[in-house]
């Protein structure tokens, strides 16, 4: 269901998307039978290893170690019918929020997950957030059917109410817990019969004309039939009907309920996925927008992940393409240092293994193996010079102080969090005065991580130590003012990996007096990634 007719077919059965949810309500199981489904895993299962190294400090570091695993998680790629499904993995644990903005500036669409048990939670609400702040189309997956869930309606009324968008049903559970049989699919009038003895197995399909086809009564107990019946007829009445447009503009999410682990209503979501996925989005740039089917090569880097070996200082730029046709060994421009970079040994994520990329359309995301050179934010080109935007970089919430544990290793640390810098996997700032550096981050886990990881991959144990400063702001102006500014107020000022120049205060009362005194300089709280 493309509404984009003029889309090569190659790149207009592609879907990019991202799964967003609570811990627990079912994304790494989902994910495994996606693949399962999309033939790309023989078993359901093994994708678990990085999905339950999430939530404590040990199973983070476990993760970083198999961090095989992880990159090769951070992006899957799969087919199931005429589609090509390229499924970004969101990091699960909360205080890697700004890694999950980035992330989702990579997908043109959102599966969100929720527990039938437990609706909306508070890591599902910030997520969700986050995509509307891009307009995301989202679709619904309302899991656990097989358990005792809430009511049907009350699910929906809380997503409409909760987050403020309109529910339409593409499915409709038949009993509920122990009784749950299956779903009606409301889109393709069939019914779900979901299969219990066996979790792989894929449900049972029957074709149905219409609810008042007796077909329906063969298949769904009594006393089953007549409480669905009513509740179709409510929610035809009560609940808005599908608006394609409207999900495609995110202010309407389709839901469907199944069981990821018994494999039920995770095909109907693939489907839904397909018809509304959408296909690869344009993509916003300086100075001008990126269309897909533009047949020169482009994309941008949105996350950097160290690469599986640490002794070498390698690193795997994932990039989102915006148009064209990519095939192994191009030349791209690198826009930021306008030079040429021959792309010889791009990665594509297929499913748990990595592949070398061969050819590679808009949507997909391949993966660029690199010296460091690529960052967060850059954009690659065959030879334009575009830059692609909304990428931000956000303020950290928690600063501290940080030491190399022997002070003659000062400039090795440097090295150290520069390139931690680079990888999005903290800020740093260099004070203006007195030596040592200030780390930012958004969630105290974050440093525990840095820490340790500085400790193994560069064999430098570090000392961090509370900061006299909690907020940092970056200053924005005209260049003579923003210096003129930094040289009177030098105790609050450092500059960040990229040079920029950032003021610090414990003292919202500070923010609001340099704005006031100082009309040529705003303080931002964020800024685009160059
Ligand atoms: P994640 O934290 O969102 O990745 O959640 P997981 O996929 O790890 O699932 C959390 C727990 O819920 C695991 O114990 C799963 O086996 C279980 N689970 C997942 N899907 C279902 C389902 O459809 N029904 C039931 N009863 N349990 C499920």
């Amino acid at each position: 269901m493309t509404n984009r007719p003029d889309l090569p077919p190659e790149i207009a059965r592609r879907r990019t998307f991202a799964i967003i949810s609570h811990p627990d309500a079912g994304k790494t199981t989902l994910t495994e039978k996606f693949l399962l489904y999309g033939g790309a895993i023989q078993m359901a299962g093994q994708v678990r290893a990085k999905g339950e190294a999430r939530r404590t400090r040990s199973d983070f570091m476990q993760m970083e170690k198999d961090r095989g695993i992880s990159v090769s998680a951070s992006a899957m790629s799969f087919d199931y019918k005429d589609f090509r499904y390229n499924l970004v993995d969101t990091p699960g644990h909360s205080d890697f929020s700004e890694d999950t903005y980035r992330t989702l500036t990579a997908v043109d669409a959102a599966v969100m997950v929720i527990d039938g048990a437990k609706g909306v939670e508070s890591q599902t609400r910030k997520l969700f957030e986050v995509c509307r702040l891009r307009d995301l189309p989202i679709l619904t997956f309302c899991n656990k059917m097989d358990r005792e869930s809430r009511e049907t309606f009350e699910i929906v009324d809380e997503i409409q109410e909760n987050l403020a968008i309109d529910v339409t049903p593409a499915s409709w559970p038949i009993g509920m817990g122990r009784d749950f049989i299956g779903c009606y699919d409301l889109l393709r009038d069939r019914l779900e019969l979901m299969d219990r003895a066996d979790r792989n197995k894929v449900a049972e399909s029957i074709e149905i004309n219409g609810l008042d086809d007796p077909k329906l009564a063969e298949h769904v107990p009594a006393h089953l039939l007549e409480p669905f019946l009513e509740e179709i007829e409510m929610a035809r009445e009560l609940l808005p009907p599908l608006d394609v447009q409207a999900v495609l503009d995110g202010t309407m999410t389709p839901i469907w309920f199944g069981s990821a682990i018994n494999s039920f209503g995770v095909k109907e979501l693939m489907e839904g996925i397909g018809d509304f996925g959408p296909e690869p989005q344009p993509t916003s740039a300086t100075p001008r927008q990126i269309s897909p089917e533009e047949t020169k090569v482009s994309g941008f880097v949105f996350k950097v992940q160290a690469n599986m070996d640490p002794k070498h200082r390698d690193r795997v730029a994932f990039v989102r393409l915006a148009s064209g046709h990519f095939n192994r060994g191009m030349k791209l421009t690198h826009v930021r240092t306008k030079k040429p970079m021959a792309i010889s040994n791009p990665v594509l994520f297929l499913a748990s293994d990595r592949e070398l990329a061969e050819e590679a359309w808009a949507g997909d995301i391949i993966g660029i193996p690199n010296h460091g050179q690529l960052r967060i934010g850059d954009t690659l080109t065959e030879g334009e010079a575009l830059k692609v935007t909304g990428i931000p970089s956000f303020a950290p919430e928690l600063l501290q102080g940080v030491r190399a544990g022997d002070p003659m290793k000062a400039k090795h640390l440097e090295k150290a969090l520069m390139q931690f810098a680079e990888e999005g996997a903290a800020k740093v700032f260099k004070p203006m005065i007195g030596s040592g550096f200030i780390v930012g981050v958004v969630g105290q886990l974050q440093f525990e991580v840095l820490g340790s990881r500085i400790e193994m991959e560069y064999g430098l144990p570090v000392r961090f130590e509370a900061s006299q400063f909690t907020s940092a702001r970056w200053v924005h102006g005209p260049k003579d003012a923003v210096e003129k500014f930094a040289q009177a107020n030098k105790q609050h000022i450092s500059y960040d990996n990229d040079g920029d120049v950032v003021y610090m205060t414990r003292l919202q009362w500070d923010i609001d007096r340099v704005e006031r005194d100082y009309p040529e300089i705003t303080l931002s709280a964020t800024k685009e990634m160059m």
